[in-house]
């Protein structure tokens, strides 16, 4: 993905080149992303049906979340709006007014709100802007895909422009007298010299952490899981459009619908559960035959201390982890590429760049690794010890303060950059049970006939025009469907 982008957006000012090993290979999981994804793809021009048919991937149009607040209930993070807002207050104020005067079946339930969520409950899709002849915003969707064939495409992509690749494998990285990256030196005894290194070497963070000993804040007292099982099973009916993240005993189990095939992940804290356990749960819970044998990933959750350190930059699971909940890493990594082009070291003093690029990539990490926390600890799965953990754990203040607000007033405040905006923590708010106590009192203005009549209009629109969608599946049939894997 960096090479791609740097070689699209400032290649022929660089000379640039891409070391990899194809003995080590990647990490290969990594197989769901958040809507963000099509700038990305916009920027290196990568075409949506191409990408798609190259990858074996399909729509995504939200997260579904299951046994997360208490077993037996489900709910949905989509992606798009929620409603619609009215006079500068959000419609979730003019949701609760209605759900607390009347019946709860009344006002509906949120999610028959979210145009997203009616589509992906009924397995539906469609590239559809809007609402037809309404003013209502159409589905917003990213992608669940195969993340090898997404990373060969790249590597295909990069070299066409220009970009030159070394297989190799890196066995030391040689410093100048300041400290500073020279060059890397090659099993083979081959140096390959530069200027900016970019560390994509993974877990491993070769140049960021082995060479310059950057440090890592650990994050693993707010997030305990630590391993991941991952295996791929075979398709089902219907192809759902939507990622499934299930709760389990110590930890969840994630569900990818690809066109070829399931990808199956089980990330759990080994504090909590045994590999043994945790291996019986995830096989317990596929819905199709396994296709391999599960394989074991470990991590520590947390995040490089400095993302730009001399002069290496890290991108990807080399600059920290954040476990896949919200689909957020390789989103990280497409951001972090963004403030690379936009910081990119032209000539002179670099320090100013340096400070701006480590203090964004740390609050944009903060800010997910908030969001992911918010998850396991409102839960009221009691009795499960590492349930039970997570609820009675301490959080950080930023997260404190957020879920306060929304208990005191149904408040949720976000600026404009943030990742993700009211509707995700509306939803993911709602859905692990925290309530807020009042609603904005400038509700009361719209008369209650009124806003009842407005509610039931948008339930009924977007119901209608849910049902107009075709199959997801057709939908890729006659679109993007790749060939036999
Ligand atoms: C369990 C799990 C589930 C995930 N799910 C999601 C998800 O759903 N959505 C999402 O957005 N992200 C997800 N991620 C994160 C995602 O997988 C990564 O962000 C993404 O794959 C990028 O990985 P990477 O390139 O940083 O590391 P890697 O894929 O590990 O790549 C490292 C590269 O460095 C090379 N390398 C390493 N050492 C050497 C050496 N000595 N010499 C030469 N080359 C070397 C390797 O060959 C490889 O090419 C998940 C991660 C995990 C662990």
């Amino acid at each position: 993905m960096t090479a791609a982008a740097l070689a699209r957006v400032l290649g022929p000012r660089l000379t640039i080149t891409l070391v990899e090993s194809s003995e080590i290979g990647i990490v290969g999981v990594g197989e769901a992303t958040i809507p963000a994804i099509a700038q990305y793809n916009r920027l290196v021009k990568i075409d949506e049906d191409e990408f798609l048919r190259s990858t074996q991937g399909t729509f995504k149009l939200g997260i579904e979340f299951v046994d997360w607040y208490q077993k037996g209930q489900a709910y949905m993070h989509a992606f798009g709006p929620v409603g619609r807002d009215l006079a500068y207050i959000p419609f979730h104020h003019y949701w609760l007014k209605e759900r607390a005067l009347r019946d709860q079946a009344g006002a509906g339930s949120l999610w028959d709100y979210s145009f997203n969520w009616l589509a992906a409950k009924q397995a539906r899709f469609a590239r559809v802007s809007s609402v037809p002849e309404t003013p209502l915003a159409g589905l917003l969707w990213a992608y669940h895909f195969d993340a090898s064939l997404y990373a060969a495409y790249l590597s295909r992509l990069s070299q066409g422009l220009g970009v030159r690749r070394i297989e190799g494998k890196i066995a030391a990285v040689l410093q100048q007298g300041d400290g500073d990256v020279r060059a890397l030196r090659l099993e083979d005894g081959r140096e390959i010299a530069g200027e900016l290194f970019i560390d994509c070497t993974g877990f491993r963070g070769l140049l960021i952490e082995q060479a310059l000993e950057t440090g890592y804040e650990d994050w693993s007292h707010w997030l305990p899981c630590d391993r991941a099982l991952a295996v791929p099973s075979a398709r089902t009916t219907p192809l759902l459009p939507y990622t499934r993240s299930t709760a389990l005993e110590a930890g969840w189990q994630w569900r990818i619908p690809l066109q070829h095939r399931t990808g199956n992940g089980h990330v759990y804290s080994s504090a909590h559960t045994s590999d043994a356990r945790a291996q019986e749960l995830l096989l317990a819970n596929l819905e199709g035959e396994p296709l391999a044998e599960p394989r074991p990933i470990r991590f520590v959750t947390g995040r490089r201390k400095l993302f730009w350190n001399r002069n290496v930059v890290c991108m990807g699971l080399a600059s920290g982890f954040l476990e896949p909940l919200e689909s957020t890493s390789i989103h990280l990594i497409q951001v972090c590429i963004q403030r690379l082009i936009l910081l990119f070291p032209h000539h002179g003093d670099n320090e100013e760049r340096r400070r701006e690029f480590n203090r964004s990539a740390a609050a944009e990490y903060e800010y997910i690794r908030d969001f992911i926390i918010l998850h396991y600890h409102a839960n009221d799965r009691r009795g499960d010890p590492f349930w039970d953990a997570c609820r009675h754990m301490s959080i950080p203040d930023s997260l404190r303060q957020r879920i306060e607000l929304f208990r005191e007033m149904a408040g949720i405040f976000c600026a404009p950059d943030d990742l993700f905006q009211l509707t995700s923590w509306l939803q993911v708010l709602w859905g692990q049970g925290v309530r807020p106590r009042a609603t904005h009192p400038f509700v009361e203005a719209v008369a209650p006939h009124d806003r009842e009549g407005y509610l039931r209009d948008l339930r009924r629109l977007l119901a209608h025009a849910a049902q107009q969608l075709p199959a997801h599946a057709d939908f890729i049939a006659k679109n993007c469907a790749a060939g036999a894997p």
